[in-house]
């Protein structure tokens, strides 16, 4: 008994993050086309069958029905329950850090969010407003949170001032890339959908993360950019900031701490 209280944030998120990773499909489907999220339910896209709850649960569902729609047999996408999967593993990483608590409430939507705005920038090329919007309302709650006393201290959310200065460090560098971008190469490398998204997670890492996560960001894109491109395949900036800023929420106070130890015993 006592282990298995040891181990609640752990099923926790795991639930809570299939969870959101299941909505995340119908976010991914949905959004860019401007679709409502709640009506109709969900049905087969070949047959339009109606899908039953138990055929609905993540994963399993998907595992239970061999990949198949139980009306047509239509093959359902690997993609679908790998969302959900990479989405319960942004879970269980916000457990791995951060104690179970308030903070929750931000970390656990806002790495969802990562996941289908990379997603649909893989897609269709677009960072869609209602995303990244929302992305900037977690930011405000964790800011609340943080600022009354309710987040605690490993939380991870940045105090006001950081968050601040986060939110123009984000959003300012790349629209500095996009002008820069625009000025050398006379095409929109980067879109205003990437100017609001860093906006938006400058306020959740606050401005010390937010760096390194375009750093890191930067460093993949040019590195992996290159040898995708080699094998023909172009990809979207947005995958490459979401994923920075994934592990700067993750590793950013350490990797900061260990470099500046190092830059400062030089
Ligand atoms: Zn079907």
């Amino acid at each position: 008994m006592e282990t298995l209280v040891l181990w609640t944030p752990w099923w926790l998120a795991l639930l809570l993050g299939l969870a959101l990773g299941s909505f995340n499909n119908v976010l991914i489907h949905r959004v860019p086309q401007g679709l409502s999220l709640v009506r109709p339910g969900s049905s087969c896209p070949s047959c339009g069958r109606r899908i039953r709850p138990w055929e609905n649960v993540p994963v399993l569902s998907w595992l239970g029905l061999r990949g198949r729609c139980a009306g047509c047999g239509w093959r359902i996408p690997v993609r679908y329950p790998l969302v959900e999967l990479l989405t319960a593993l942004t879970a269980l990483s916000v457990a791995w850090r951060v104690p179970l608590g308030w903070s929750w409430l931000v970390w656990l939507p806002a790495l969802a969010l990562l996941v289908a705005l990379a997603v649909i920038d893989l897609d269709c090329r677009r960072l869609p407003n209602p995303l990244t919007a929302t992305l900037g309302a977690l930011g405000g709650l964790g800011l609340i949170l943080s600022a009354s006393g309710l987040a605690g201290a490993e939380s991870r959310l940045p105090a006001l001032p950081d968050a601040l200065l986060g939110v123009l460090a984000g959003g300012g560098l790349l629209w500095g890339f996009a002008w820069l971008g625009w000025l050398l190469f006379k095409r929109e490398g980067m879109g205003a959908g990437d100017v609001k998204l860093m906006a938006a997670l400058g306020l959740l890492l606050g401005w010390q993360s937010t760096l390194l996560a375009i750093f890191l960001a930067a460093l993949g894109g040019s590195i992996g950019g290159l040898l995708l491109k080699r094998r023909g395949v172009e990809l979207a900036f947005g995958p490459w900031l979401t994923l920075g800023s994934w592990l700067a929420l993750l590793q950013g106070p350490e990797w900061i701490r260990a470099y500046l130890d190092w830059a400062l015993g030089l």
